[in-house]
């Protein structure tokens, strides 16, 4: 078998057939798989059939034109003779875990997490693993996220306080994936959030209650304190929204990034990824992603068989 990296995906070549996961571009005679609707996993499925689960699948119709057949969680779909299935990945709604039982049982983690949140369970962990291909984004002791249990309660005390002087509130996350989460924590305690377009039409999807920028009423509803959940890429704009809405703006980031704002990560953290590790018990383990080659040092002196992917280029395993 032969693997290597691509963008934030990788191919594996089991010989009869090359998988594509997550690959930005499509790779020629390959059989495509997306495990989850962030921009930067699914370049392939606007030209290349891609399997993906109906929660992708209905959230990439909502993102664009894109070539899609559904794998249920659970179901197997046979490819040259390897079984593939899906397992909850914990990442964002519709996030899935490839496991291709094949000579091997290989499991491609995806971007994943093992802690529970609003929205969905954690990871899935998978059983009888040879091979466990492992995003490592965070996979370095640095990244210890604290549990939600805490950070749900701060982040609502924090939002009420503002709301409670006349503030309004921006959280920044990323409109498919965190917004939602966000959405989610909020309707939980009764607040209703002020979205833009994409987040709310992928909000739609999973029953979340919100307020479209700009439709009927909008204007009405933000004469009060409010709280409004942004993608990162609308900062530039709090200044000129808070001449607009004449009323001051706190914001604050949603992300395992977010060093001054809510440490909400949609990805495991260093401890996560031990525990994973520790519970699956893989036979070959091959890091990807940021930290690869600091987490296969850490797992590899804890006794495991563990490469970072970059470093098999080219070579047989
Ligand atoms: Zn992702």
């Amino acid at each position: 078998m032969l693997a290597y990296p691509w963008g934030a995906g990788l191919v594996i070549d089991l010989g009869v057939r090359k998988l594509a996961v997550d690959t930005p571009k499509p790779v020629p005679g390959a059989f495509h798989i997306v495990t989850h609707a962030h921009a930067d996993h699914i370049g392939a499925a606007r030209k290349a059939l891609s399997l993906v689960t109906p929660e992708t699948h209905e959230m990439l119709k909502v993102l664009g034109s894109y070539q899609t057949e559904t794998l249920s969680y659970g179901a197997t779909r046979t490819v040259a003779g390897a079984e593939i299935s899906f397992l909850s990945a914990g990442h964002i709604p519709g996030s899935a875990q490839i496991l291709i039982d094949a000579e091997r049982r290989i499991i491609v983690t995806g971007d994943w997490k093992l802690e529970s949140d609003v929205l969905q369970p954690g990871a899935e962990l998978p059983e009888d693993v040879d091979i466990l291909f492992l995003e490592t984004t965070f996979g370095a002791p640095q990244y210890q996220f604290p549990p939600r249990r805490e950070v749900y309660p701060e982040l609502l005390r924090w939002v009420r306080a503002n709301l409670g002087v006349g503030n309004h509130v921006v959280l920044f996350g990323y409109a498919v994936g965190k917004s939602q989460e966000l959405t989610a924590l909020l309707n939980s305690a009764g607040i209703v959030p002020v979205v833009p377009e994409r987040t709310h039409r992928v909000n739609a999807l999973f029953g979340l209650k919100d307020v479209l920028i700009g439709s009927e009423g909008w204007r009405e509803f933000v004469s009060q304190p409010r709280v409004f959940i942004l993608p990162p890429n609308y900062g530039d704009l709090l200044p000129a929204l808070e001449v607009e809405l004449r009323r001051r703006i706190v914001a604050k980031s949603c992300s395992g990034w977010a060093r001054n704002g809510f440490r909400l990560s949609s990805h495991a953290d260093f401890w996560q990824t031990i525990e994973y590790v520790a519970n699956v018990e893989p036979k070959l383990i091959i890091t990807y992603g940021g930290n690869a080659l600091q987490m296969a040092a850490v797992l590899k002196r804890q006794g495991f068989n563990a490469q970072p992917l970059s470093l098999l280029r080219s070579s047989w395993f």
